[in-house]
């Protein structure tokens, strides 16, 4: 490892404040940068730590019935929490391992933009809002491309905000030796309007399959996707899986998540 400064703020004021320096980077559960850090692929000078902040720690229900979570929470946290999106509980319950769990956040991922990824299929798929201590950011205009999202240098994610589906559900199909999503869909109905979100598949990162969400609309049913197929164009290759096999499975873990989230 290199030489570098860590903070840790008392409070998200001073993170913000920290954040502005030149080099400085936020550091949420470690369980992406740290690994990026060693392998030298980023070198910051100052690493602002995020995990003390309880002003962005923990989960709640807004004014407006959303779900809200701390750009800081961990996924075990998430997991723990019965929330009005069990979905969610259910998603971050799969993510890695026990210790990856305890010390990595949602704030972490989302901004991380993983192609793999779990949360930014249900981040879109929800309809939900990332929030900086400046904005509210749209799910539809925040993921951008592989690791690629709208925020800004220094940008800290405080909240995501989730609106509450009538009912919702995440499958994943494991990549064995990662745990990350070889393919993994999240399905969320709003009183017959429906949002599927792809993550794992794609060579441009997570996406919705808007003939998937125009069937499932009319029909909330399995049986709604009869004939369609995600073309493997554009899709993901490696030695897990070729184009054409992330394309099927899309259509099969779609079926799977209805089924769960009709059950
Ligand atoms: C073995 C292993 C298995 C995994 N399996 C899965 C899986 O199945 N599914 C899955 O989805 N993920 C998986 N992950 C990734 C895991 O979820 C990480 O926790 C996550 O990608 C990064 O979150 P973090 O809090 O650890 O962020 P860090 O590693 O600390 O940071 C990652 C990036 O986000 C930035 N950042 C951190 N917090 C914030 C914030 N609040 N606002 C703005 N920027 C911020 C950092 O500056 C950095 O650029 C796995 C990781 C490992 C090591």
């Amino acid at each position: 490892m290199y030489n570098f400064d860590l903070i840790r703020p008392a409070s998200l004021k001073d993170a913000i404040a920290a954040l502005q320096e030149e080099d400085a980077q936020a550091l949420g559960g470690g369980q992406t940068l740290i690994p990026t850090l060693k392998a030298r692929l980023a070198m910051p000078s100052t690493l602002v730590c995020l995990s003390g902040l309880s002003e962005i720690v923990g989960i709640c229900e807004g004014d407006d019935g959303r779900v809200c979570i701390g750009g800081a929470t961990t996924h075990a946290q998430i997991a723990r929490d019965e929330t009005q999106v069990p979905a969610l509980a259910a998603l971050a319950g799969q993510i890695g391992d026990a210790a990856v769990r305890t010390r990595g956040t949602i704030g972490g991922s989302v901004a991380n933009n993983d192609p793999s990824a779990c949360y930014p299929a249900a981040v879109l798929a929800c309809g939900a809002e990332v929030v900086t201590p400046t904005r509210g950011i749209a799910a539809d205009d925040f993921f951008q491309g592989l690791f690629e999202t709208a925020l800004t240098d220094g940008e800290i994610i405080t909240e995501v905000r989730f609106p509450v589906p009538t009912r919702a559900a995440y499958a994943k199909f494991e990549q064995p030796a990662s745990r990350f999503a070889l393919v993994g869909v999240f399905v969320a109905d709003f009183d017959g309007e429906v949002r599927v979100a792809v993550t794992g598949a794609s060579g441009n990162g997570v996406f919705r399959w808007s003939e998937a969400e125009a069937a499932l609309s009319r029909a909330f049913s399995p049986n709604a996707l009869d004939g369609l197929q995600v073309d493997p164009d554009g899709m993901l290759s490696d030695p897990h899986g070729a184009a054409d096999y992330r394309a099927h499975l899309i259509g099969v873990m779609t079926r799977r998540a209805v089924e769960m989230a009709r059950a």
